[in-house]
């Protein structure tokens, strides 16, 4: 059971996924509170039924799922709608982060979310580490990634804890505004520190 845990985020485009895959290819267990999100509402979980209970059965797609361009639509013009999602969610993801986390068997397990500091992800771990760029790294980073607009990507930014306030919270800081191949060197050194803590 890793009985460290390293929480992991950063806004839109810094650099989380690819940090992600730095720690994996180093054999650390990482969970996406994103997939997480996912998960939870897979046909056959109680949230499903309860979306479609409170939003009614147009929620659904014709094979079951959740349909989810409709409920996006829904929580973006209706914040009392965004509320009690998040409210029938968090909690879930949160349990199911807890299991994966509890369940690892590296020395340290890696949290990754956008919105660890904003859900209370935080609590579920020992330290932060925040991937940092900035905001104009971020938005083109972004947008080659999804073909999204200016304007999309920094509505994003904008509905995300700032970045000033966020690297305040962190334990730990990495610059991601450099090019790929000096992400490497700068994950093998927090990896040999994250062991290390594990130990303690
Ligand atoms: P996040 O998960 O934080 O939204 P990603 O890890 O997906 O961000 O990175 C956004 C995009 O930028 C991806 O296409 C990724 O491959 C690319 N990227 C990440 N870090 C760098 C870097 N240091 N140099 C160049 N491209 C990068």
């Amino acid at each position: 059971m890793a009985r460290f845990r390293v929480g992991l985020t950063g806004g839109i485009g810094s650099g989380k996924s690819a940090v992600m895959r730095a720690f994996q290819a180093l054999g650390v267990e990482a969970w996406d509170a994103d997939d997480m999100s996912r998960v939870v509402v897979e046909p056959g979980q109680p949230a499903l039924a309860a979306i479609a209970e409170h939003f009614g059965p147009q929620i659904l797609a014709d094979d079951g799922t959740l349909n989810r361009p409709a409920l996006r639509h829904i929580i973006f013009s209706d914040p009392s709608a965004k509320t009690w999602l998040e409210q029938q969610l968090h909690p879930l993801i949160n349990r199911e982060l807890r299991q994966r986390l509890d369940a690892a068997q590296t020395p340290y397990a890696l949290l990754v979310s956008p919105l660890l500091f904003e859900t209370g992800q935080d609590q579920l771990v020992n330290r932060v580490l925040v991937v940092d760029a900035p905001e104009s790294v971020q938005l083109s980073r972004a947008r080659q990634r999804d073909g999204a607009s200016e304007e999309q990507i920094r509505r994003i930014i904008a509905s995300q804890m700032p970045r000033k306030e966020r690297c305040s919270r962190a334990d730990d800081v990495l610059d991601n505004s450099g090019n790929l191949d000096a992400l490497g060197p700068e994950v093998q050194r927090l990896h040999h520190f994250y062991l290390e803590l594990s130990k303690s």
